[in-house]
């Protein structure tokens, strides 16, 4: 009789994990298509962080999702496929997996977010603020770049972090018009044609809205990576402007689908995951 194979562990860390509805569509998409497979949520500190990663093959894990605040942390853990030595200078990895005894990354956040902003807006020549200048904040900045965007501003709490971020797309993108900022008003929103947060405030019930209702012009689109809760305060406030808007939930499921892919060779699932996300199965 052929050996059963055994669980194969898959899953995120982060801190905070909790809030992340990828074991939701995961554990779906691996029932779904029978692989013997588990996705589990590591809430690691950052005292933890190094233990952990060495303890991976030895607790059966083959592939993670890596989230706040480690995307960057986790360059020094991975190797990094020629086509995707870009990710050093981004600074982002959101996917490892064990490759022949070694541990590769990628990031999935990148053709993730342009798969699901391509369907909401066509970002050509586009005028974009950013909140945020951390790993998905860079992600965004990539896309934004590479589809041709007109320019971005940039912001986050720690100026130094938008000036790095600014820089790194500089060196990518050569002539791309990227400015750090010193405050939310310096973003100048309503001259932009799209506004994206990238800063984990909105995750809880008590964070502020970073934006007042005046800043918001009528035209904009306003995409939140944050996905639970389904609409921020950010979001409710341009909504109740008229204005359009997206979460980050159609990007998660875009990124998660990539992620399958790397760690299972197979094409996920996509009907059944994104059910899983909206809690209909
Ligand atoms: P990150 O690397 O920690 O970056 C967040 C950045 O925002 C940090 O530089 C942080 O600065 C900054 N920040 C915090 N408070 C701020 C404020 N009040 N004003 C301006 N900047 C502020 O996190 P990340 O991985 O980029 O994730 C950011 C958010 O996107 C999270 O909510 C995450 O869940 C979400 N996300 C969603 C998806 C998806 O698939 N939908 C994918 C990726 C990320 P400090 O570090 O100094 O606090």
């Amino acid at each position: 009789m052929d050996k059963q194979p055994s669980l194969k562990i898959y899953g995120l860390v982060g801190y905070p994990a909790k809030h992340s509805l990828s074991p939701l569509m995961h554990n779906a998409a691996f029932k779904a298509l029978k692989i013997n497979a588990k996705y589990l949520l590591f809430e690691k500190r950052p005292q933890d962080l190094e233990n952990f990663l060495h303890s991976l093959t030895k607790e059966n894990i083959y592939g993670l999702n890596i989230t706040i605040p480690y995307k960057e942390k986790i360059l020094d853990f991975v190797t990094l496929d020629k086509e995707f030595f870009y990710l050093r200078q981004i600074k982002a990895v959101n996917t490892i997996v064990l490759e022949n005894g070694i541990w590769k990354g990628f990031n999935t956040d990148i053709p993730g977010f342009s798969k699901d902003l391509k369907e909401n807006i066509d970002p050509t020549n586009k005028r974009v603020a950013i909140l945020g200048a951390g790993g998905g904040a860079r992600a965004v900045a990539y896309v934004l770049a590479n589809a041709g965007a007109r320019e971005i501003s940039i912001y986050d709490i720690d100026k130094k972090k938008s000036k790095e971020a600014a820089s790194m797309i500089k060196s990518l993108f050569v002539n791309f018009r990227i400015s750090p900022v010193d405050n939310i008003e310096q973003l100048d929103i309503n001259q932009k044609d799209l506004l994206i947060n990238a800063t984990p405030i909105g995750l809880k019930g008590t964070d502020p809205c970073l934006i007042k209702e005046e800043m918001l012009p009528k035209d904009l689109f306003v995409y939140d990576l944050i996905y639970n809760p389904a609409q921020t305060k950010l979001l409710s406030l341009a909504k109740k402007r008229g204005i359009r808007t997206s979460n980050g939930l159609k990007m998660l499921l875009y990124q998660g689908m990539l992620s399958f892919r790397i760690w299972t060779n197979k094409d996920a699932p996509q009907e059944v995951m994104w059910q899983a996300l909206r809690g209909e199965n």
